[in-house]
């Protein structure tokens, strides 16, 4: 599969769009409180999209195994849903685990992060599992470069994952960014270190960990988006976008 690698230029180009995908996700963790209905927090991303004039990956997205068109802007994934959950009328209650998914297109460029958050009264077990999530995430980070491959990547979240007694699914993860939000690489959160395609200066990449508390499974909600937990524990998500350089990589989406 030919990857397009980006310029120096280029990846310069894709910086508001990181920049704006990182403004929405804060703008999402200090609107998200106790009784705050999904539906209003995609509604605010929706209308921050229409200010400034991006263009969401979301709204017409389609892929062979979802529902689709999704139709909203915002993947909303609360306590046993884990992946591309679907905003709909629920209202955040004390203690719940929200992660936030989101990806647009500035300027003819894609950027693409996730965040997980507790609103109220943080479970402890659940604030774990986001920082180990994030370990995870900066692990991979610290190998996304000159040097390393693909397979580097997916073994770092997985190390994490299994050092800390997690079980590690390998059906969604990571994958490259540009031009659209999905290119032409795949990064499983496990894989083999040294195999899988180089990593040069230009390879633009979402990585993206995620675990569940005490399972691997996952199942589908009847919403025909929604991935939750097959046992119902919780789950959490953390997505960066990141462009790999000849020197540090340079995480596009990073917040403030
Ligand atoms: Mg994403
Ligand atoms: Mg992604």
């Amino acid at each position: 599969m030919a990857i397009d690698l980006l310029t120096p230029a280029q990846i310069d180009e894709m910086r508001p769009a990181g920049r704006f995908v990182a403004e929405v996700l804060t703008a999402l963790q200090e609107a998200a409180d106790v009784g705050v209905n999904l539906l209003d927090l995609d509604a605010l991303a929706h209308e921050m999209i229409r200010e400034r004039g991006a263009e969401s990956c979301y709204i017409d997205y389609a892929p062979s195994f979802g529902n689709g068109p999704f139709g909203k802007v915002l993947c909303t994934s609360v306590n046993d849903a884990v992946l591309h959950g679907l905003p709909h009328d629920y209202r955040l209650a004390d203690g719940d685990l929200v992660s936030f998914d989101f990806a647009v297109t500035v300027d003819g460029w894609v950027c693409d992060s996730a965040v997980s958050m507790i609103v109220g009264t943080p479970d402890e077990k659940d604030q774990w599992l986001i920082d180990v999530t994030q370990e995870a995430l900066d692990a991979a980070i610290a190998v996304a470069r000159p040097g390393f491959k693909i397979g580097d990547i997916s073994r770092a979240i997985g190390d994490v994952g299994r050092k800390h007694g997690l079980g590690i699914n390998k059906q969604f993860g990571g994958h490259s960014v540009g031009r659209t939000m999905h290119g032409g690489l795949h990064i499983p959160n496990d894989g083999r270190p040294k195999r899988g395609y180089p990593l040069k200066p230009g390879v633009v990449i979402a990585i993206e960990p995620w675990f569940l508390h005490t399972t691997d499974e996952i199942v589908m909600d009847p919403d025909g988006w929604t991935i939750r937990s097959a046992d119902g524990s919780r789950g959490a998500h953390v997505e960066h976008t990141v462009a790999i350089t000849d020197g540090d990589p340079i995480v596009m989406t990073a917040r403030g």
